[in-house]
């Protein structure tokens, strides 16, 4: 196949061989319903909880608190739906804020026409949360917290320890978007104080369409399928037996040689930004530069559409984004740059070049080398950038 270089790994992840290969028998000879009392089904519900036990292992948690789900997108909605309609009684405002997912954001505009109010916290202009902002928001009627562990555009890690205090404190529950986070952190809910926790296999080398929502012992939310009583009770519907035990390999996988990996990915993306910045003029890089995501590269070009930047990428077999995958495809400019103070021409001319331990050095040398010629060749064509050159 021809050179193929991938640089979109926020959006998502091929599923690892050794993971693979674990689910692949419970699509033909193990295919048995883990509700069945034959061998053929319960031996499935042995390697669901067998699944489970590992996720719960990676975040500090106990069997009993992991639930299954069908991806990130439902366990933000279960999250946020099932506290607020579980607490209505008590208090009806939620606070998250400007930068979530839109499984995140639009639920939160759903549960508002439902009678919700909801308090969109601000973030500075490294995309980060501003804790007083967050205790000035808290009202007597608040019922939930949601701030995502880290962003999926700019890479931006949130406080998340004192945001999780912050809410025990004020005995409000406190959600968190942890998709993006998965692989790349070493989250212990216990210490960072989190109630509620989403995650998605298929960012962290597993396979798409299942996740899992962590519930705290003790917490109490509505439930958002009905059905049968998988999940203990909890989230209805036939288990994605092969999908979950994918998951399962994957979030044991992405904390193997954990730092090891890290310190490795750090470097390729240190390596990128520092050669952007020396070899391109009117760049500037978006999200906290040291409290980022491992892999996450996120700048703005001056005078340059980055529609027309990922177009020509791809003309050269380059895999990137200019914002998150549900934005592209709108002319709206993300909503995540404009809240770290971009204005709407600097968020167009916006890339994402999300890194994995596949990548290499030599992969980041010649994205560079590429960038250098795309972003020229794009700005000759810009008539603001002809004037700017004039009067240097
Ligand atoms: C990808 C992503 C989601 C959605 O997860 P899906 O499994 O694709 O539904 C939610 N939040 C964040 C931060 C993400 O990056």
């Amino acid at each position: 196949m021809e050179r193929y270089i991938y640089m979109d790994n926020a959006a998502t992840t091929p599923v690892k061989k050794e993971v693979l290969e674990e689910m692949l028998p419970f699509f033909t000879e193990k295919y048995g319903n883990p509700s069945s009392v034959y061998k053929l089904g319960s031996a499935n519900r042995v390697e669901v909880e067998k699944a489970r036990e590992k996720v719960a292992l990676a975040l500090g948690a106990d069997k009993s608190e992991i639930y299954f789900t069908a991806g990130g997108s439902e366990s933000d909605n279960w999250a946020i739906k099932g506290a607020a309609y579980k607490y209505r009684d008590k208090g009806n405002h939620i606070i998250t804020t400007k930068i979530e997912h839109h499984a995140v954001l639009n639920t939160c505009k759903y549960l508002e026409k439902q009678g919700f109010e909801v308090t969109y916290l601000d973030v500075d202009e490294d995309g980060i949360v501003k804790l007083d902002d967050l205790k000035r928001a808290i009202r007597d009627n608040t019922i939930l917290i949601s701030v995502m562990f880290a962003n999926n555009e700019i890479g931006t890690i949130q406080p998340i320890k004192e945001i999780g205090e912050i809410a025990k404190e004020h005995n409000i529950l406190f959600h968190t978007d942890a998709v993006q986070a998965i692989g790349s952190i070493k989250i212990d809910v216990n210490e960072l104080n989190i109630d509620l926790l989403s995650l998605s296999a298929h960012k962290f080398f597993g396979p798409k369409g299942v996740g899992a929502l962590y519930i705290r012992k003790g917490v109490r939310i509505d439930n958002l399928i009905s059905g049968g009583g998988q999940e203990r009770n909890k989230r209805a519907g036939t288990e994605n037996v092969a999908g979950i035990v994918g998951l399962g390999k994957a979030i044991e996988l992405a904390y193997e040689n954990f730092e090891e990996k890290n310190k490795y990915i750090i470097s390729l993306r240190d390596r990128l930004i520092e050669k952007i910045e020396k070899n391109i003029k009117y760049v500037r890089l978006n999200g906290h530069r040291t409290q980022r995501l491992p892999g996450n590269v996120n700048v703005s070009f001056e005078f340059i559409e980055g529609e027309s930047l990922l177009l020509m990428l791809d003309l050269n077999n380059i895999a990137a984004s200019s914002g998150s995958a549900c934005t592209s495809g709108s002319l709206d400019p993300s909503h995540v740059l404009l809240a770290i103070g971009l204005s709407h021409e600097i968020a167009h001319g916006s890339l994402r070049l999300s890194l994995s331990e596949l990548n290499t050095e030599e992969e980041v040398d010649y994205v560079v080398e590429k960038l250098v010629e795309i972003v020229d060749r794009l700005r000759q064509m810009s008539p603001l950038y002809e004037k700017i050159k004039e009067e240097k």
